[in-house]
């Protein structure tokens, strides 16, 4: 047995085993609840995988998308294929030539144009207020509810099929997603956090310029942060969000509650609450906060993920310059420049990372160029077009934990697909032409524009006649 230079007794080198036992350890993860499932069982589309009868989603029949070039986010080129849906899931995917549907298949022709798997945003708040700020009528939970649903509206039309909110007020971005999924409202999925815990006076409840009413849980002690995210998961949280500052027994004991639900934590923190996240196991880290290469390297070392979301800063930068001295969590200078460079520090490092907007104020009638303007942060520091396609569909869906249903374009997985007039592939401002986005098989944008089926009555009993 060798032993690195360093390593100068064999003492030594069991701390060093007993150092390495302690972060594998540490690695655990979300429990993954399907291990109790048994084989071919079907679930819900819940990442809490909760098991459900095998009712039928999606529209009825087949749904063909022919004549495209397909980019199906696994890593393949793009190339030309035709992709079949039976309801809400990819059926199979055929070459141009081969014609295997039933005859009353809805057929759509999208010769000239790319498929690729539905964009997903790992960071957005539908129901942060929009300037002017603070009136009763905006933190009312019926106005927030109306501000997602017309949100779920600009997410959608850019192409974007899934969204992780990180922080919403009350019960309205719970409401919204099982809106969505019955398809009662047209928008993204909905994966929903809630709301995040911080401490007393900590991000979000530090008295800002942006009110976060309703969407904040201020707790101290670690039993406090325990029940926070127990009653998150009551509610029907999909993740965790916390928030600095908080202490290492209060991180701690969130992420292993969170963990024991089957839920992922992630944390937006910056210097050494990142190091005291990372070391309580957080699954990812928002934001390119400050942070050491000590941390990164940890980071690395423990597979924690990221969502570095970059772009948001430079509406920042634009409108409060270059730093952060809000609470006594938050104190430190930062700017592009410096956000870059953690990005590139991170990829570095081969920290696994995705797409999120954080997208706050009215920034989201922005769209969709935020979210393609974080994809060219990601190929300024080396991802090429595809890749950081990739990072934006297969990776994000990883990070989401539903890359068993989401993320690619293979057969089995959910329709949750977008089709644009050009080569996203090549030039990632055709993103911004989006033509058709279907969700769970449900064609919920044609000609770039959100269309709504026209209701179906249902039947209606006979009004009363008097006998005759
Ligand atoms: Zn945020």
């Amino acid at each position: 047995m060798t032993y690195h230079p360093w390593v100068r007794s064999a003492a030594q080198a069991v701390i060093l085993v007993g150092a390495l036992a302690a972060v594998a350890a540490a690695q655990e993860r979300a429990r993954d609840r399907r291990r109790y499932i048994a084989p071919g069982q079907v679930t819900t589309d819940d990442p809490r995988r909760v098991p459900a009868p095998a009712t039928p989603r999606g529209p009825d029949g087949v749904t063909v998308l022919r004549g495209g070039r397909v980019f199906d986010g696994t890593g393949a080129p793009a190339r030309a294929a035709t992709v079949v849906l039976e309801r809400n899931r990819i059926a199979r995917i055929v070459a141009p030539n081969v014609q295997d549907w039933p005859r009353d298949a809805r057929v759509i022709d999208v010769t000239g144009k790319t498929v690729l798997p539905g964009l997903i945003d790992l960071h957005t708040h539908l129901t942060y207020i929009e300037p002017p700020i603070s009136t009763t009528e905006d933190v009312a939970d019926q106005d927030a509810a109306l501000r997602g649903a017309e949100r779920l509206r600009y997410f959608v039309e850019s192409g974007i099929t899934s969204v992780r909110d990180v922080a919403s007020t009350g019960n309205a971005p719970f409401v919204l997603k099982r809106w969505v999924d019955r398809n009662a409202i047209p928008g993204p999925r909905v994966f929903a956090a809630g709301q995040l815990i911080t401490g007393r006076g900590g991000h979000g409840a530090d008295g800002r310029e942006i009110a976060l009413d309703g969407s904040v849980i201020e707790r101290t002690g670690a039993d406090a942060w325990r029940l926070a995210v127990r009653d998150l998961f009551s509610r029907g949280a999909d993740v965790i969000k916390v928030a600095s500052h908080f202490s290492k027994e209060e991180v701690k004991a969130a992420v292993d509650e969170a963990h024991a639900l089957g839920l992922k934590v992630t944390c937006d923190c910056e210097t050494f609450y990142i190091q005291w996240a990372v070391e309580a196991g957080v699954d990812m880290i928002e934001h390119p906060l400050p942070r050491s290469d000590e941390t990164i390297r940890l980071m690395a070392e423990k597979g924690t993920e990221a969502d570095p979301t970059i772009y948001v800063y430079t509406y920042f930068f634009g409108r409060f310059g270059g730093g952060y001295f809000g609470s006594t969590s938050r104190r430190f200078h930062f700017g592009d420049s410096l956000n870059v460079d953690v990005l590139r520090r991170m990829k570095a490092a081969g920290i696994k990372m995705g797409i999120g907007t954080d997208l706050i104020v009215d920034w989201f009638r922005s769209l969709p160029h935020p979210y393609i303007n974080e994809l060219k942060y990601f190929t300024l520091v080396g991802y090429s077009v595809p890749e950081a396609l990739i990072a934006a569909t297969r990776t994000n869906a990883e990070l989401l934990d539903m890359d068993d249903k989401l993320g690619t374009l293979e057969p089995g997985k959910l329709a949750d697909i977008l089709v644009v007039n050009g080569r996203p592939d090549e030039s990632l401002d055709d993103l911004a032409k989006v033509d058709l986005v279907l969700r769970d098989g449900w064609l919920v944008v044609e000609g770039g524009r959100v269309v709504v089926p026209r209701h179906q009555p249902t039947d209606a009993p006979p009004i009363w006649r008097p006998k005759p």
